[in-house]
């Protein structure tokens, strides 16, 4: 093995080496971003393989996208060579998936289990409360899901949530709940948070199973620990195991920075980090302190963001990377000027040498923010891609196609047999799918059998139409199947199923272009069907000596391929550094940036209400959150950082005057340079500074921000109870004040229209009553 390359640490601080020759003890690494926890996870397991002749067979690595496993597989195979392969590096999803299909026995499910994501998982819910005569507008499929999916995640199964159930709310959740869990386990499927928490009831079950694991998995990693959740901590716990009589429990090493907690919304919670000493009372903690990524001015203003969240432990980054230049500041008009502002500056670095395009990343807070961009960037032809947003595997023709092939390797997947049911239109209307859903019902049979039944006429009430269509119907999947059991590869099967269901026909006969996009998306889906019959597939698994293979779907397979996109994940589409991708700004959230590193990083949107979001205002728990993003944020940047946001932005097709954000506040004056200023901050007026090297384009669009006209508007007074009434939205009443003079802001609640929205008192027409 290349001995040398991968166990050499000189390019690591004495503390990276620290952790990364570690042994025995579970090992925490906390410390905050950029310091080179990543990348003391990868060496330390190059570290393990050369030093430690451990069997990569023996190491798992748990990482937070699909592409960060990828990334740092291949890392590792660079240091040790292709033996490497037998680690394995995924997410905790993509893991847990593995052992499941291995174990579906142990647990009663067949191996080629569906997996339903959000979409079908909010389907079924919706499914279940109408049939259980919820109102939707208290239960929508949305909260429903979002309380399921909390209850999972702290692993509360059904039948418990049940006996706990205190109020009306949570009696109504848990029957939801029960019904849900029954359908999932008529149509074979699991959904995400049930990946997490069958594996772990089945670790706890099942001691056999559990040894097997114990013995052969002897390290176990997470990379960005900050943002697991219960269900995922217990999971760890249970795979490290109390030990064997004749084997210690497995080494855990954990790193990650609480700073960077930003998944409260999906129950993450940095109790595991804050509290890892306590779990594992014989840890050890490494702290790093040096940044190797940022320039100083943007470590300062992150450290001093993030040094205003409360009960948070002090860390000092440093790093010998210097001063670097300033952080741009710019305020627009409004969102359409912000983004030509970030084109142009784009365009400007570019020219100048300064950066490719593919160092570049613009971010905002929520995925509805890119559609300015996107127009701009296209207007001006500047290449982009955006991560996240409508993803390819959401639109609607290429989940039709998913469908037909989960039904074909999973008959009872009820929710993806549904979708297809009358897809392309085939005479199978509502009245008829009720009918089987009765007779389903009725007779304690699935979905895919109550079909069967109403083709031979033994559904009650079915029309002789009807029965004659839901014929076709088994009889269509019946042939395609044979596909299948033939062997034949994916993207030969997807060919079949566009031809023989007349999906691409029904496509090609409109006019509507729209039609012609669809026609396109299916085109590339059965290209990446291909790709992925051809190419490597899943790599077998290569246990180490003395214990059994894991099974894995045979590489190309159908099981294979729907297992890989119901895995993917947004961050998974982030281009690579190859050249093919190069030349492409990226666009993201704030929340997909996560473990990212860019050279120039414009942050946009800095507005109270956009980012801090509307909820975090008058929540000082939320507001944490959002601090604990822009930390994030910030840090992404390597060397030039730009902060921006728009006087006016459209919300909801009205204009909305938003304040500064506040975290604009807390940046030390003197780190932001900035080329424009807004009307509501006082801060040195260096809007000349702007335009001058653009050459066009945006100094000729530069209007003067309308100062005058703000600064003569009157404060207007208000508290929380005042009513008021606005030009536009009528009559609302305050709910919330902040700040004072020409930044005082109100939230207000105008009841009618049903929303709450925050505004610049001076700057919109209300008048007190
Ligand atoms: P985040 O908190 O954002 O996940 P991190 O702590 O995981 O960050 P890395 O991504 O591992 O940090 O490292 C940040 C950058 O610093 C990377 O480009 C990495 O290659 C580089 N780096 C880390 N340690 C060193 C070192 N000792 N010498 C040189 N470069 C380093
Ligand atoms: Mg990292």
């Amino acid at each position: 093995p290349p001995r040398s390359g991968a166990s050499s640490l000189d390019d690591l601080n004495d503390q990276q080496r620290r952790a990364v020759e570690h042994a025995g003890s579970p090992l925490l690494v906390v410390a905050g971003a950029g310091s080179g926890k990543t990348r003391v996870l990868t060496r330390r397991i190059g570290y393990l393989l050369a030093e430690r002749r451990v069997h990569p067979g023996e190491i798992m690595a748990i990482t937070f996208t699909n592409k960060a496993a990828a990334e740092m597989k291949e890392r590792v195979v660079d240091l040790v060579g292709r033996r490497a392969n037998a680690m394995w590096v995924s997410t905790f999803h993509s893991m847990c998936v593995r052992i499941l299909r291995r174990e579906a026995k142990t647990i009663g499910l067949t191996s080629g289990f569906s997996i339903y994501d959000a979409d079908d998982s909010r389907r079924l819910i919706t499914l279940v409360a109408r049939d259980l005569d919820l109102d939707p507008k208290r239960y929508s499929a949305r909260t429903l899901s979002v309380h399921l999916s909390n209850l999972k995640n702290e692993l509360i199964d059904a039948e418990t949530a049940k006996a706990n159930a205190t109020n009306d709310l949570e009696r109504r959740v848990a029957e939801v709940y029960v019904e849900y869990q029954q359908r999932l386990a008529q149509a074979n499927a699991m959904d995400f948070d049930d990946l997490i928490m069958r594996t772990v009831e089945m670790l706890q079950l099942f001691p056999d199973v559990a040894e097997y694991y114990h013995r052969r998995f002897r390290h176990i990693m997470v990379d960005e620990y900050q943002d697991t959740n219960h269900a995922q901590y217990v999971l760890v716990r249970e795979l490290i195991g109390k030990g064997l009589p004749d084997v210690p429990p497995a080494e855990l090493c954990v790193v990650g920075d609480a700073d960077q907690s930003i998944y409260a919304f999906r129950g993450a919670t940095i109790r595991n980090i804050v509290e890892f000493e306590r779990d594992y009372p014989n840890a050890t903690t490494v702290m790093l302190e040096q940044n190797y990524r940022s320039t100083q001015t943007i470590l300062d203003a992150a450290n001093a963001v993030i040094s205003r969240n409360s009960g948070r432990r002090d860390k000092r980054l440093w790093t010998a990377h210097g001063q670097g230049e300033k952080i741009v500041g710019y305020v627009g008009d409004n969102e359409h000027d912000e983004a030509s502002f970030v084109a142009n500056e784009i365009d400007r670095l570019v020219d100048s040498g300064d950066a490719n395009n593919n160092d570049i990343a613009v971010f905002y807070r929520t995925n509805n923010q890119s559609r300015v961009f996107e127009e701009i960037f296209i207007r001006l032809g500047l290449p982009y891609r955006v991560v996240g947003g409508v993803r390819f595997y959401e639109r609607r023709e290429v989940r039709d196609a998913m469908a037909y092939l989960r039904v074909l390797a999973n008959p009872e997947d009820t929710v993806s047999l549904r979708r297809i049911l009358n897809v392309p239109k085939r005479g199978i209307g509502d009245r008829a799918e009720a009918c089987v859903s009765t007779h389903a019902e009725r007779y304690r049979t699935s979905f895919a059998a109550a079909l069967r039944d109403a083709a031979d006429g033994k559904v009650a009430m079915l029309n002789p139409r009807s029965q004659r269509a839901i014929a076709g119907f088994v009889e269509l999947l019946d042939g395609l199947r044979r596909f299948v059991d033939d062997g034949q590869d994916v993207a030969e099967i997807l060919d079949a199923v566009l031809e023989q269901t007349g999906y691409r026909a029904e496509l090609e006969a409109s006019d509507d272009p729209q039609d012609g996009t669809r026609l396109e998306n299916l085109t590339e889906l059965v290209t990446v069907a291909r790709e992925f019959a051809e190419g490597p597939g899943i790599t077998p698994d290569d246990a180490p000596p003395d214990t059994e293979a894991v099974a894995v779907p045979e590489s190309g397979s159908l099981a294979a391929f729907l297992e890989r996109v119901s895995l993917v994940a947004d961050a998974d589409s982030i281009p690579d550094g190859d050249e093919e991708s190069s030349g492409v700004v990226t666009l993201m959230t704030l929340h997909t940036a996560k473990g990212l590193e860019y050279p120039v990083v414009f942050s946009t949107g800095w507005e109270d209400g956009v980012f801090p979001h509307l909820r975090a205002l008058s929540d000082p728990v939320e507001l944490a959150e959002e601090r604990r993003l822009a930390y994030v944020g910030i840090t992404r940047a390597r060397e030039r950082l730009y902060l921006s946001r728009a006087i006016v932005r459209a919300a909801w097709g009205q204009p909305m005057s938003n304040p500064a954000s506040r975290f604009f506040a807390e940046i030390p004056a003197d780190l932001i340079d900035w080329r424009r200023t807004g009307p509501d901050r006082a801060a040195p007026t260096r809007a000349t500074t702007w335009g001058g090297r653009s050459g066009g384009g945006l100094g000729t669009t530069h209007r003067p921000a309308p100062a005058a006209k703000w600064k003569d508007t009157p404060a207007l007074s208000l508290d929380v109870g005042d009513r008021v009434n606005h030009d536009k939205y009528g009559l609302g009443t305050v709910v919330a004040t902040d700040g004072a003079g020409p930044r005082a802001t109100a939230t207000i609640d105008f009841g009618s229209s049903g929303t709450i929205r925050l505004m610049l008192i001076g700057s919109v027409p209300l008048v007190k009553l």
